[in-house]
Parts: C-alpha cells; structure tokens; sequence
C-alpha cells in the first residue's frame, strides 16, 4: 500500500516536499478490522491547522513522520468485522491507496457503511458529505438568513461558500460574495446569480469595496477566511448583526494562531451576536435533518478533481493558492 506521510512542517504555506509517499506492508488484519481500497479523497483546508506544532483546538496534531488522514471513500476488499467485503465506507480514511482500519461502533453515524451502493463524491464528499453539513450548519441552522438581510460570504467559490451562498439566496437574502481570482468571481455571477462579487485577496482594498456594497451594513457575515476580510466585515456590521464563525483559512499558515481581529470589540460594542461552529459534535443531533433539507435544495455542487494518489501533495498545496472552483477532491485511481 500507499500512503502520504508528513515529511516535515510546512513552513508558511505549504509545499509538495512537506510530504512523502511510503510503501508499506498490511499486515494481517486483526478481529474487527477491515482491508480498505480508496477510490476517493477529500482535500480541505484544516488538514493544514493539523501540521502546526500547536493551537487550532481539537484534533491531534501531526508530527514529521505521520501518516495522513482525510475524508474518503473507500470499497471494502477484506473484512473481518461487521461490514461486508464490496461495501463502501465513508468516513475518515488513511491518504493512501489501500490500508487497514478498524470499523466503528455500529451506532456510530459517521464514518457510513454503504452497502449496495457505489457512492458517488458529489454527493458524499461534497453537498450531502461533510462540506455540505458544514455550509448547512453554518447558514441554515445558525446564520438563519432571512429574506431582505445582506449577508457576506468569504472564499465564496469554495466548497462550503458555494453552497452558503445558495442556501442563503433559497431564503432571499441579499449575498455579498467574495472570492480571490477573476475567475471565481466571474463564475459566482454567472453560475450563482450573485450580483455583488468582491476581490477578497484584495486585502487592502477590501473594506472599501465592502463599505460601497453595504452601505446599511451587514446583517450577517458567513466567515470563511480571517484576516482582514473578518476585520472590515466586522466593521461593516449593523447593530445587532451575526457572524457565522466556519473558517479562518487566511490564518492556517500563520505561526501566531491566537492573534484576533484588532476590532473584536466592536462586537460586543454593537450587541452582534458571534457564532463559531464545529461540525464534529453536531452529526447526531442534525444530520437527518440535514440530509432531508437537501434533497429539496438541490444545490449546484461542482467537484474539482485532481487525478492520482501521487497528485495528492499537490491537491494539498494548491487549496491555498486558490485555483479550483467547488469541492476539490483527488480521484486516487481511475474509476
Ligand atoms: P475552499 O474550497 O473554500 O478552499 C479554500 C479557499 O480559500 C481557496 O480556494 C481560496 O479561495 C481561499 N484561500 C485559501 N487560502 C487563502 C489565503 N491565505 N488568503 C485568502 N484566501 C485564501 O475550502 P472549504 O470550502 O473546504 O473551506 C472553507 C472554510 O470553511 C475554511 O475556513 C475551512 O476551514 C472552513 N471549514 C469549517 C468547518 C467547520 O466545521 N467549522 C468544516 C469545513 C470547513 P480564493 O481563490 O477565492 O482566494
């Protein structure tokens, strides 16, 4: 078998030699265990908060020498617990090729046993998959938009902004989107209808653009990026407004995490209400609920494949210099 490894910390952001590809032998597998083949990976932002020596909160951090792990899919080649050889899993799997893991409790609602069905990555790693809980958590079940509010999401042409910025227009709410290339923005109002794109790489320019576009303020940001993004959409708040804390993807590289936003302040100044989320935690309590609502969004989900296991690192890298549109996943082998 296959699997990345952390080769050492990334310095900044990160690059294709912070990682390496070991072969290594499965051993048998023990009572329990299950001999997995990967057909798909998920690639997302946290994975990067995981290879800092220290902050970011509640997953295990990866040393130099770690095997990687992600959102996946995979099809069951030999089993020896309670799920049947063919079926699929989702869940979080190694980054590799093939490997051993152990089932779950069986009333563990993730990872999912797929029997029967070959699943397909749109809807398991993106809209109905843990991206697409994350958009629905953040903006359905505490941003709450309502219809005549303006509302700001970041990295809008990403995997969880692109459907934040659906589901809140389903409710007609005005969307402010933002993204980093000409591109993105480009698709956000053609493909979504958006009609106030903004340039969110921009960072000096941005709070102008923000302050032009809502001149009443912002009712609610949907905050995917930190930085000076989250410092002017905070400034651009109305009295009483939300934040939707899902992401801080600017500050990942940075080596002093704790820093926050100089005018935090204003926050509690203003009566604005903070809503930081974390999807683990959330999935007993919401997950048929959400799986329910969106069958009837529906939304458009595009998928940004990057072929090869071997391409992995570079999937990784380029997450953070924006070029992809939707859900980036790495398809491991030809299917
Ligand atoms: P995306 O598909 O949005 O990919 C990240 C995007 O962020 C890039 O394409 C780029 O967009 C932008 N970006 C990356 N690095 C920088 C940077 N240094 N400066 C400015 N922009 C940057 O990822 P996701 O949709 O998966 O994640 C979006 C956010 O949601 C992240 O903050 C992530 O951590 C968070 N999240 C939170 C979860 C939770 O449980 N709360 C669960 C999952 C995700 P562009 O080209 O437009 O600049």
């Amino acid at each position: 078998a296959r699997h990345w490894h952390l080769a050492r910390r990334p310095a900044g952001l990160p690059v294709p030699t912070d990682f390496s590809l070991r072969e290594m032998s499965l051993p048998p597998l023990s009572p329990g265990q299950v001999e997995l083949e990967l057909h798909w990976l998920s690639v997302d932002p946290y994975m990067r908060t995981r290879m800092q020596p220290e902050g970011y909160g509640y997953l295990a951090k990866w040393r130099p020498g770690t095997p990687l792990s992600a959102w996946g899919l995979g099809r069951i080649l030999r089993s020896r617990g309670r799920w049947r050889e063919g079926d699929w899993v989702v869940g979080h799997l190694p980054v590799a090729d093939r490997a051993r893991v152990t089932c779950p409790k069986p009333q563990a609602l993730l990872p999912l046993c797929l029997p029967g069905e070959t699943p397909s990555p749109e809807r398991w790693l993106h809209a109905r998959g843990m991206t697409g809980f994350t958009a629905w958590l953040g903006m359905c079940h505490y941003g709450r938009p309502r219809s005549g509010e303006t509302l700001l999401v970041s990295a809008a042409a990403g995997a969880v902004g692109s459907l934040a910025v659906q589901f809140a227009q389903r409710e007609g709410a005005r969307v402010i989107a933002s993204a980093g290339s000409g591109a993105k923005r480009d698709w956000l109002k053609q493909a979504l209808g958006v009609k106030t794109v903004l340039d969110d790489r921009d960072t000096n320019g941005f709070a102008d653009a923000l302050a032009a576009a809502a001149p009443e303020g912002l009712d609610l940001d949907f905050e995917n990026l930190g930085g000076a993004v989250f410092e002017a959409a905070i400034e651009g708040l109305r009295p009483g407004g939300r934040v939707v804390l899902c992401g801080l993807v600017s500050q990942y590289h940075d080596p002093e995490p704790r820093r926050a936003p100089p005018n935090l302040t204003r926050l509690p100044a203003i009566g604005a209400r903070l809503m930081p989320f974390v999807v683990p935690g959330h999935e007993t309590e919401h997950w048929a609920r959400f799986q329910a609502g969106m069958a009837e969004l529906d939304p458009l989900a595009p998928l940004d494949i990057v072929d090869g296991l071997d391409a992995w690192p570079q999937a990784f890298c380029g997450l953070f210099t924006g070029k992809g549109i939707g859900k980036r996943v790495v398809r491991v082998e030809g299917l």
